[in-house]
């Protein structure tokens, strides 16, 4: 199978003169490698998983990562993405997070691999790491509006106790629950 799906007649894919074999990479498939060598590179990583790990380490909330690859219906997420290396067709990485105790997710940022960077979004990493910055903000207004405690005295969006930052009782650092 090509990185794309189509498949070679047999022999073909070990003859370098057949037609199949001379097609150039569409462009923004191009794209997507140099973006992924380039995360590789920022992130030391050998594997997807290594991607996930830093960020999840990196970020307050502890982030979800997953992978879109080509020809593959759903993302793959997480610890799963140890399994997918340089060569894995990978054309989107999707960041989101859940907010202990609610179980409200956050909107999942989608960071597109088949993008050049422009001076506007910036490079892959920049980009990267605004999705990431995105779903901590979230995050931490979702916790903010459900984790007040007995005395915060604020109703949230989600009608639960929301911090009150000028809480005596916590010091407007909320509960865990
Ligand atoms: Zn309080």
């Amino acid at each position: 199978m090509g990185i794309f799906g189509w498949s070679y007649p047999a022999g073909a894919a070990n003859d370098p003169y057949a037609p199949y074999n001379q097609q150039e990479n569409p462009p923004e498939w191009t794209t997507a490698q140099n973006n992924a060598r380039k995360l590789f590179r920022y992130f030391g990583a050998k594997n997807w998983g290594e991607i996930y790990r830093a960020l999840y380490k990196g970020s307050d909330c502890g982030v979800s990562v997953g992978i879109s690859l080509q020809d593959d219906g759903k993302p793959v997420y997480c610890n799963d993405l140890y399994k997918y290396e340089l060569n894995a067709p990978v054309y989107q990485i999707n960041i989101s997070s859940i907010v202990e105790g609610v179980d409200i997710d956050t909107e999942t940022q989608i960071v597109s691999l088949t993008e050049k960077g422009t001076q506007k979004t910036g490079d892959i990493i920049k980009r990267l790491f605004s999705a990431v910055e995105k779903v901590e903000e979230e995050a931490k207004y979702i916790w903010d509006q459900t984790h007040g405690c007995d005395e915060c005295d604020i109703e949230g969006e989600w009608g639960d106790n929301a911090v009150n930052p000028n809480c005596k009782a916590c010091k407007g650092e909320g509960e865990i629950r």
